[in-house]
Parts: structure tokens; sequence; C-alpha cells
């Protein structure tokens, strides 16, 4: 029988390519399709008479087919004129469209179509519509329930992912849900089941607002679960970890003299601290587990230098990871800036080098002749022996994976002191409670004398003057990042619309090298462009994705945000850190569609008058309102399935209430819970 845990490989139809994809976010199993929650529906519950169609609202019409025109502009079109009983018009425009559905349109067909109400030259339009030629005896679009809208990502279609959750709940209706977290919440929630139903298929009537706003008692049941999930598991380690052994550092000053006194600056306050923090942990017998926080620039490797030294002088080894290629040969530069006179050899290991090159550089680490690793998560894998690893150092830039950091651990006969650096700000209220295992210690002060990025906010409709400042950006030498931040759900809209702006630019920006880099383009390639913009040879970068958060290009000194009003603040304060890492004054463009909401507008004030990070993340916590969805699921400081730990901070209290209940179950309940939540490759050290 099937059942809800099977790979999601066993869904007929369903290859290994997309299985792959789907497990590289996340979805495994049937059960984790389930939580691929709809961003949005669409109500094709009634058909809505033209006359009564709202410009902006997406509606369902039935209307005839008056007339069809080809348009040759600047790009093909094909234009079809529909009309009501009362001759009321409105035009549908569709880009592409093959020569079959062509001749399908004919004049006098009834047709029911589904989209945005548009105002165009000539009156109504509606681009792209879905669409049903009802005289042709196509499916009416007309629905009982409301329609799930699901996110997507690179090759898979609406239709398919709707499928695939409609088959993953088929399961979960003749599946028997009797767990530990069910009992205890008994009565007082709906249930696992029921949630997940009225989730992906409300009924028409249901409170759309409230799941969009994610305040649904539905989706806050499976937050709350989710979030208790996660706390158990963390209670686990810390409890787990207490009884561990760990290496005792004698803290001895020798070699960090040397480094202080080469460096050409002093350590700032903050940093001093923060050292002063760590030092503590590794020279006690309990193993570190430590949070270095601090924003873009505020100096968090030689904090982390400063660690490693201690490791080196006690004679031990130290991995530093990073969650990229790109980042970790940054990292080797900064690193070895640092190390390399004071005569302390490092390893490097990417999962790109060859065969070659790799058994060099793991003899090196194996031998214990390098006192210090640098790579990627390739780090984990098991031919990768260590000498004698007592410190990590994992820098995850926004991607906090709590769990995933503690494999590395295992490398270590004792287990290793743990430095992670981050460089989200995380609001002290969520740090204390969504963080219980790890201490913190935080940079709160940039170095002295950095510039002020200038901060601006410009309407969508004034891009044109921007194309002059590129121009002299540009003829200075410098580089210039513009990213697009586009919320279609269709792929072909989305790069249609991304396309539209790089031909703008491009046909704007004669001799100025401008390049796109986008979703579709597989790591390597987009590690590639990232390079080339790094090295100089590209000096525009159109992102239509979410770009490389710690990749550092001094020279680049100039950002653009398109519709920044859709991003959250920390969000865009991490994309304004992209530039203002040189010594030029750098700037940084929010540009908005008008009109802005009263709260759009008091974030993109906060931004310009703010560069403190930890400030706008307190800010950015307490202004995001309910209607303020969009964008939340990109902050990313948790990797969850459907939590969100800003979003959803006001539920964590209640979550701990279950957290600690959970921790009275037996362990086999316990672990059902966390295998449901928390993917298996992250939950293994329960088992080591
Ligand atoms: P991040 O916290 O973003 O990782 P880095 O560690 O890369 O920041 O440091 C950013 C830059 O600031 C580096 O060029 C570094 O040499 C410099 N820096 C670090 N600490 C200080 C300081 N106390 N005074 C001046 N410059 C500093
Ligand atoms: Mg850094």
């Amino acid at each position: 029988m099937p059942s809800l845990s099977d790979p999601v490989i066993s869904i007929s139809g369903l290859g290994k390519k997309t299985s792959d994809r789907l497990n590289q976010i996340g979805i495994y199993t049937l059960e984790h399709l389930l939580f691929h929650l709809p961003n949005r529906y669409q109500d094709k519950t009634n058909i809505t008479p033209l006359s009564s169609a709202k410009v902006g609202e997406e509606v369902l019409l039935e209307l005839s087919i008056d007339r069809i025109e080809e348009a040759h502009s600047r790009q093909r079109q094909l234009l079809c004129y529909l009309s009501d009983d009362k001759n009321k018009k409105i035009l549908l425009r569709f880009f592409h469209i093959t020569q079959y559905q062509k001749q399908a349109f004919v004049r006098g067909e009834l047709i029911q179509c589904f989209g945005e109400m548009k105002i165009g030259r000539q009156g109504l339009e509606m681009h792209h519509p879905e669409y049903r030629l009802i005289s042709q005896k196509q499916t009416p679009l007309l629905d009982k329930t409301l329609t799930p809208i699901y996110p997507l990502f690179a090759g898979v279609t609406q239709t398919k992912m709707k499928q695939w959750v409609n088959n993953a709940l088929e399961i979960l209706k003749n599946t028997v849900i009797d767990d530990y977290f069910e009992k205890i919440t008994n009565n007082t929630m709906p249930s696992f089941k029921d949630s997940l139903f009225l989730l992906h298929h409300p009924e028409k009537g249901e409170d759309l607002s409230k799941i969009e706003n994610f305040v649904h008692i539905a989706l806050q049941r499976l937050i709350i679960e989710e979030l208790a999930a996660q706390q158990l598991s963390l209670l686990k380690i810390k409890a787990a970890r207490k009884t561990d052994s760990c290496n005792i550092f004698s803290i001895n000053n020798s070699l960090t003299d040397q480094l202080l006194h080469s460096l050409e600056f002093q350590l700032t306050e903050a940093q001093s601290r923060c050292i002063e923090e760590i030092n503590q942990d590794i020279s006690s017998p309990q193993p570190m587990l430590r949070l270095l926080q601090g924003d873009v620039g505020s100096g968090k490797t030689i904090v982390s230098v400063f660690a490693l030294l201690q490791a080196v002088s006690n004679n031990f080894q130290t991995a530093v990871m990073a969650p990229t290629e790109i980042l970790a040969r940054q990292h080797l530069q900064s690193f070895s800036n640092y190390l390399n006179h004071l005569g302390i050899k490092v390893a490097f290991l990417l999962g790109s080098q060859n065969t070659e090159e790799r058994t060099s550089q793991l003899n090196l680490i194996e031998s214990g002749e390098a006192q210090v690793v640098i790579g990627t998560h390739v780090l984990f894998q098991e031919n990768v022996s260590f000498h004698n690893l007592a410190l990590v150092i994992i820098d995850e830039q926004h991607k906090f994976g709590v769990h995933q950091r503690l494999s590395l651990a295992q490398k270590a006969n004792k287990t290793p002191h743990q430095l992670v650096m981050t460089a989200t700000p995380i609001p002290r209220s969520l740090t204390m409670s969504a963080y219980a295992d790890l201490d913190t210690s935080v940079i709160d002060e940039l170095p002295p004398g950095r510039q002020k990025i200038k901060t601006v906010a410009l309407s969508n409709n004034r891009r044109d003057e921007l194309i002059e400042k590129i121009k002299q950006i540009s003829n200075e030498g410098r580089q210039i990042y513009w990213v697009c931040t586009l919320i279609e759900e269709s792929e072909a809209l989305r790069a249609e619309s991304a396309e539209n702006t790089l031909n703008y630019l491009s046909s704007n920006l004669k001799g100025i090298r401008v390049v796109m880099i986008h979703g579709r383009l597989t790591k390597s390639e987009k590690e590639e462009i990232m390079n080339d913009f790094k090295e100089g040879r590209i000096d525009l970068l159109v992102a239509t994705t979410v770009i490389e958060v710690g990749v550092n290009v001094p020279n680049a000194s100039l950002m653009i945000v398109e519709n920044a009003e859709r991003l959250g603040l920390a969000q865009l304060h991490q994309l304004r850190g992209r530039v203002g890492r040189g010594a030029e004054k750098s700037a940084c463009v929010l540009m908005y569609q008008s009109p802005l909401s009263e709260s759009a507008k008091q974030r993109l004030d906060i931004l310009r008058q703010s560069h403190d990070g930890f400030m706008i993340a307190e800010k950015d916590l307490e202004l995001r309102g309910p209607g303020e969805i969009l964008g939340t699921q990109q902050t990313g400081i948790a990797d969850m399935k459907i939590a969100n730990i800003v979003r959803d901070a006001y539920l964590l209290k209640q979550a701990g209430y279950y957290s600690s209940k959970l921790l009275e179950a037996n362990e086999a309940s316990q672990n059902k819970l966390i295998s449901r939540w928390i993917d298996e490759d992250k939950v293994d050290y329960f088992n080591a």
C-alpha cells in the first residue's frame, strides 16, 4: 500500500530528474509534498459579468469571440477581441501561441478565460489568460472549490505540481494519523489531516485573507507543530552535547600577538569582546557552539582567525566551511592573507577539483600537515579524514541550517568546537527562543571610517533616469547590480519580463557589458557568471534570482533593486550590503511601484535612514504586518517547510509549550515527529 513516507519518485510519471529537483527544495516524500502549500488561490467558482469585473482583479469571464488579429509590433502577438451581449468589449493578448492554438480561435465561439483585468490603450485587456473554448467542448474552467496556485521551480508546470499534491492528498485520506502531537493538542486545533485538506482545497467562502496572511488556524497548527519539532530537536542536541567531551584549548597569545602587530587596523571593541567570549568557550570542558553574528563588513573573518590560531597553538586542526565554491575561494584568499606569513599551512577542498589535486589535499589533511582546511560541504564527505580536527568554523551567510553543521562534527574523535558565522542579523527575541541551543556573540559595531551607502527610493516609472547614472558609474570603471524581483508564477512570464529588462538595459547602454543571471542556469553556470563579475569582465549584472549574499566585489558601487516594496527589510539590507565594500562611495536605489502602501513607505524610509542591520531586523519583525506576505519565504533564516521564524515569531511561545511536552514522550514518538519535519540527512546526528 502506498504510504506518505514513500519517496516522490514513486508517483507514476515523475522521473529521476524531477525527483532530484524536488529533493533539492526539501521535498523527499509524499508527505513533504503535502507541505508544499499554495502561495495563493484563484477563485474560479463563479463567472463574473464583464460589466462588473474590476481592473486589478482576477476574474473568470465567459464571452464570445468577435475578431482575431495578429500584431507585429516589437513582438508577435495574437489579439483576440471578445464581447458580451451588451457589446461591452475586452481584448485578450497572447505573446506565445502555437499555430494550432491560433486556429482554434474562431469568430462566434464561446470562450471561458481567467486572468487579471488590465487597462490598455483600447480599453479592457487580459494578458495570457488561461482559457477554454467552451463551444469546442473543452473542460470548463468553472470549478467547485478554490484553485490552489503552487510556488513553482524550473521545469515544473502548475498542472503537474497540482497532480502530485493531489496524489499525496489521496493517500493522506486513507492514512490514520496517530502521533504524539495530535494527542497532546487533542481537539484544541484542527487535525493534521483537516488542516492540509483545507489549505490545499479551501471551500468557497473560506477566509482566504487569513490563509494568505498566515494566521489561519489550520496553518498555525502546522506551523506550531513544525516549530515544536524543531525546538525538540534542538533541546535534544543541547542535552546530548552537555555530556560530550571536547578538547580543552589552553589560551596562548603568541600567534595572535604576531597577527595583531601585522594588522593595519585595530580591532573594534565589539570584535575584542567576541574573541574573549570565544576564548572562554574553547578553554572550557564543554564543546563550544557559538553563533557569531555581524553585519556585512563588520569583520567576522578576523574574529574567527583568532579562534583558529588558538587551535593551531594547541596543535589541532581547523575546518572552515563555506556554502558555495566561489565563497570558499574567497575565504581561501582572505584567510591566507592572515595565515601565510604566520607559516600556517592551509589545505583547500572543492567538489570541482581533479583527482590529482584532491588527493594531494586529502593527504595534507590526513597527515596533519595542513593545520587549516577550507572548502565547501565536500568537507563532510566520507573520504575526508582529518588528523585531529578540533575546531569547525562555518560561514553560513543567510543559509541557516542548524542541523547540517552537526555532521561535520562527526569528523573528529572528540566533539569539535563550532563557530557559526552569519551576516543575517537575528533579532534578540528570536535568538533567545528559536536558537536556544546556541550561544551568541554579536559584532554590533562597524570598523571606523566606513562610507555609508547612499540609499534613495525611486518610482519604477523613472527608471530611464538610471541609465545616465549607470553610464556614469561604468565610465568610472565601477560595476553595477540590477536586481529584478518578479513574482509571476509562470516561468514563461518571469523569463519574458526579465528578458525585457535585459533588452531594455542592453539597448540603452551600448558598450556596457550586461549579463543576466537567473534561476534556470545550472549552479556552475551561475558561479561562472559571478566569477566573471568578480573579475570585472561584466559591468552590469542583472539578477533575477537571489544572488550570492557573501560574494565580495569591492568594485561594485551601485545596487538597483526593482520592486523593492515587495521585499522584506532584512532582505533589502542584505542586498544593499553587496555594495559599499570598497573605498568608493556607493549607492543603493530602491525602485518601487507606485502607489506605495503606508507600510511599504515606512519600510523604505527605514532603509534610507538606517544602516544598522539589527535595528532593521527588529523593525522588520515589528512592521511585517499581515499584509506583507511577499518575500517572507525568502528571508531564509531557517530552513523550514512551512514555518518562517520571523513571520511566525508570535507562535514560538506556544511551540515552546508543546516542545517541552514532547520531551516527555518516548524516543520513537519523538523521532517520528522530527523526521516528519527535518530531513533525514539532517537528523543523522541522533545516531552518531
Ligand atoms: P564580514 O563580517 O562581512 O565577513 P570581513 O571579515 O570580510 O567582514 O571584513 C571586511 C573588511 O573589513 C576586511 O577587508 C577586513 O580586513 C576589514 N576589517 C576587519 N576588521 C577591521 C577593523 N577593526 N578595522 C578596520 N578594518 C577591519
Ligand atoms: Mg564574510
